[in-house]
């Protein structure tokens, strides 16, 4: 779909099925003469009965200074063109805005990367400066993840300590466990596992073996130590409050999947895990890979298996031209904090996005939801990023040690929070 707004705009955007919405069209002047145009509306899904022909609904229009307003209910929940023509049937103004069911209408996108390494493991910057960063590519929350390290994802928040953010940074690490090839990312809990399995080692080692004694079900020809030793971390890390995502399942390794797919099966079919990175921080060359990952997903769905989803960068360096703000994940969720965005992930509410430079974003996952993203990514987030890149730009000037950016950073707390009161009708 092609973005033709002509510069014309319309507030707000995004509105609640079913009662009436008043819009306000800011279309400029000199291509609209206000005394004789017309605004009509099509969803985009098309009328029932609908023919070849598309007639769209005509709306009176308000005229209010130089502003025209028309009043509308939205009937379902898709997005809606409203043209303005004037003699003839040519637009000469196109605006967009996306009709919800009450329930997601009342959640917001947050933007957020959940695998990010910063130079405490084999990234390229510090914590701090990988936040200030995050910030000024669009995201609303994000965790360093270093590898077999959580102090880092603390340094992150220590940094900006005291200072007004919109940004949530989260604690993470990437988890190891020791003889298992398959990497794990603890987003968001309390303490960490890695540690947990350094220091408890003797205890660690005897309770997997437990778990894996217990696997009933589990085929008798393959090695259940290992799998069970992905139980252990995920269900640790659900103990400290965090997401356990299982990473990069067909992360291509030199001569092979990093993960052998017998444990990939094994893991899919019983699901210990929180959410699947569905698409990974993979380089152009290791495309195949988010493809399998992606085709691997929709295969478990048509087979009834429900499978939170999310996307990441797994960048090692924010200024590397690569990776880094190419995958993230958008969760639709009450509020940015952890507790809601967790538990909106796992509960379907979030798509994986693929944004490499120059090209259109793609968001993946439920249907429902990678059309309202699209439509996002599209009208809403260009708008959402801008004021996220001011705000980084003045994170990375404090974490450089310049500290009037602090004063900055409080004068645009608030800002994105402003825009979407904006963008999104009152309720
Ligand atoms: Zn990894
Ligand atoms: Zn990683």
């Amino acid at each position: 779909m092609q973005n033709n707004h002509y510069n014309l705009n319309i507030m707000p955007k995004i509105v609640p099925i079913g009662k009436e919405s008043t819009l306000t069209l800011f279309p400029p002047p000199e291509i609209c003469d206000l005394e004789t145009c017309q605004v009509s509306v099509f969803p985009v899904g098309g009328a029932a009965q609908q023919t070849t022909s598309i007639v769209g609904e005509p709306l009176l229009v308000h005229k209010n200074g130089a502003t025209l307003q028309v009043q509308y209910t939205f009937s379902q929940e898709q997005e809606y063109v409203f043209w303005v023509t004037t003699d003839s049937s040519t637009p000469v103004g196109e605006f967009r805005v996306y009709a919800l069911e009450d329930e997601l209408f009342a959640l917001r996108p947050y933007k957020g990367d959940l695998h990010i390494h910063s130079d405490r493991s084999d990234g390229k910057e510090p914590p701090a400066y990988v936040a200030g960063a995050a910030r000024r590519i669009g995201l609303d929350f994000m965790a360093v993840t270093d590898h077999r390290r959580y102090t880092p994802s603390l340094e992150a928040i220590q940094a900006y300590n005291g200072v007004s953010l919109d940004l949530r940074i989260y604690p993470g690490e990437e988890v190891h466990p020791p003889g298992n090839p398959v990497h794990i990312i603890n987003f968001g809990g309390r303490f960490s596992i890695n540690d947990l399995m350094r220091t408890e080692d003797a205890a660690y080692h005897a309770a997997v073996q437990v778990i894996a004694d217990n696997l009933l079900h589990f085929p008798p020809d393959v090695d259940r130590y290992t799998y069970a030793s992905c139980v252990w971390c995920f269900d640790k890390i659900r103990e400290g409050g965090g997401l356990g995502i299982f990473c990069h399942p067909y992360w291509f390794s030199r001569h092979r999947y990093d993960i052998p797919e017998y444990l990939t099966t094994q893991l899919l079919e019983h699901q210990p895990f929180d959410a699947l990175e569905l698409i990974g921080g993979y380089h152009p060359f290791e495309v195949e890979s988010n493809m399998l990952q992606v085709a691997r997903y929709h295969e478990e769905r048509a087979r009834g298996k429900i499978i939170p989803i999310v996307g990441v960068s797994d960048a090692h360096g924010c200024e590397t031209g690569e990776l880094f703000g190419w995958y993230y994940t958008i969760v639709f969720a009450p509020s940015p904090n952890l507790p809601d965005l967790i538990e909106s992930v796992k509960t379907l509410n979030a798509v994986a996005v693929e944004a490499l430079p120059d090209q259109t974003p793609r968001a993946h996952g439920p249907f429902r939801l990678v059309r309202y993203a699209q439509f996002l990514l599209r009208e809403v987030f260009p708008h959402h990023d801008a004021l996220c890149e001011e705000e980084g730009k003045l994170m990375l000037i404090y974490s450089a040690g310049d500290e009037t950016a602090a004063a900055n950073l409080r004068a645009c707390q608030g800002q994105t929070t402003a825009l979407y009161s904006q963008i999104w009708a009152k309720s």
